[in-house]
C-alpha cells in the first residue's frame, strides 16, 4: 500500500485496488498542538464511535466506508482503527453546523453579530443555544494555516449554488440527528464538523469521520450553563492540568507542552469511553 497523508491524526494509504485506508492514531490535540503524549485506544474509540454514527446517519446520506475489516498486509495493531474507504473528490469545504455559540463563532458573533453571514439575535454568551441550528462553513485550509469563515454566498460561489444548498442540507440534517441522538443520552452536541466528497458519477458521500469528540463539541447537558466555557467531554482533565501550576507549561511562551502524567491519561481516555458507551450503549 501506497502512503499518502499523515494528517494531526490519521495516517492515509492507498489500497492496490485504488480506495483508501484511513488509519487513526491515539494522538489528542490540544491548545492547537498535537501532544507527545497518546491516549491509549483513543484511535480505536473514536473509529468504532464513528462507524456506529454512519450507520445511524444512513438513510440521510452514503457514507464512504467500504469495509472495517484490515486489508491483506496491514500490521495486526491497526485492527478497529482503521476502515477501507472510497477514494472521493473531496469538496474544498469545511461543512460545520453550530447548535450552541462558542469558540471562533463566538468571537464572531461579538464582532459582527452574525456567524458566517448568518445574523443572530442579541445577548447571546458564551454557551448559548441558538435559535435553531445554522451552518458555519469554512475554507479547508492548507496544513498550519487556519480555516477561515465562509459566508454561503462564498459557498456558492466556490461550488455552485445547487451543491452549496446540499451542503448545507446535509450538514444540518446530521447534526441534528447527532444532536437529538446525544442529547437523550446526557450530551450535548455544540457544534459539529463533516466533510463531504463526490463519486466519479457526482454522488454526494458522507466522508472522514462523523460526530466524534474530535469533529464536534461534545458537553456534559447536565453541567451545561451558558455564560461560561463549558466542559468539555473529552480534552477537559488535559487542558485543565495544562494550565494548571502543575504541568510547569506557560501557553504564552509559545513552547509545546509537556508530556502528560499517566493520571490525566487515564482520566481522559476514560472519559472518552464514557463518550462511546454513552452514546453507543455499547460497552467498549
Ligand atoms: P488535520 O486533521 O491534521 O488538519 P487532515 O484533516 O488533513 O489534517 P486527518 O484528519 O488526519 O488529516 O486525515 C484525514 C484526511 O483524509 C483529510 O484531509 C480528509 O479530507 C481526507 N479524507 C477523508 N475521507 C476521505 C475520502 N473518502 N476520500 C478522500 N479523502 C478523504
Ligand atoms: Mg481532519
Amino acid at each position: 500500500m501506497k502512503h499518502l497523508h499523515s494528517g494531526k491524526v490519521r495516517d492515509l494509504y492507498e489500497l492496490p485496488g485504488g480506495e483508501l485506508l484511513m488509519v487513526a492514531r491515539d494522538t489528542i490535540s490540544a491548545f492547537d498542538y498535537v501532544l507527545d503524549t497518546p491516549i491509549p485506544d483513543k484511535g480505536r474509540i473514536l473509529t468504532q464511535l464513528s462507524l456506529w454514527w454512519f450507520e445511524r446517519l444512513a438513510d440521510l446520506l452514503p457514507n464512504h466506508i467500504l469495509s472495517t475489516g484490515l486489508p491483506p498486509g496491514a500490521p495486526a495493531e491497526w485492527a478497529g482503527r482503521a476502515v477501507v474507504a472510497r477514494r472521493l473528490d473531496m469538496v474544498p469545504v469545511e461543512c460545520v453546523a453550530r447548535g450552541y455559540l462558542t469558540g471562533s463563532g463566538l468571537k464572531e458573533y461579538a464582532n459582527a453579530g452574525s456567524v458566517c453571514g448568518v445574523p443572530l439575535p442579541g445577548g447571546l454568551v458564551d454557551g448559548s443555544r441558538l435559535p435553531e441550528p445554522i451552518f458555519t462553513p469554512t475554507t479547508k485550509a492548507a496544513v498550519g494555516d487556519h480555516d477561515e469563515p465562509m459566508t454561503f454566498a462564498e459557498v456558492e460561489t466556490a461550488v455552485g449554488a445547487d451543491l452549496a444548498a446540499r451542503l448545507r442540507e446535509l450538514t444540518l440534517a446530521v447534526y441534528g440527528r447527532g444532536a437529538e441522538l446525544a442529547r437523550e443520552r446526557g450530551i450535548i452536541v455544540a457544534d459539529t464538523k463533516i466533510e463531504l466528497g463526490r463519486t466519479a458519477d457526482g454522488e454526494l458521500v458522507l466522508a472522514d469521520e462523523v460526530l466524534t469528540p474530535d469533529s464536534s463539541r461534545f458537553w456534559p447537558l447536565d453541567a451545561w450553563e451558558p455564560g461560561r466555557s463549558q466542559p468539555s467531554f473529552d480534552k477537559q482533565f488535559v487542558r485543565d492540568w495544562l494550565v494548571s501550576p502543575e504541568s510547569g507549561w506557560d501557553r504564552a511562551s509559545g513552547e509545546a507542552p509537556p508530556p502528560l502524567p499517566p493520571e490525566i491519561v487515564d482520566r481522559t481516555r476514560a472519559k472518552y469511553i464514557e463518550a462511546y458507551e454513552r452514546i453507543t450503549g455499547r460497552t467498549f
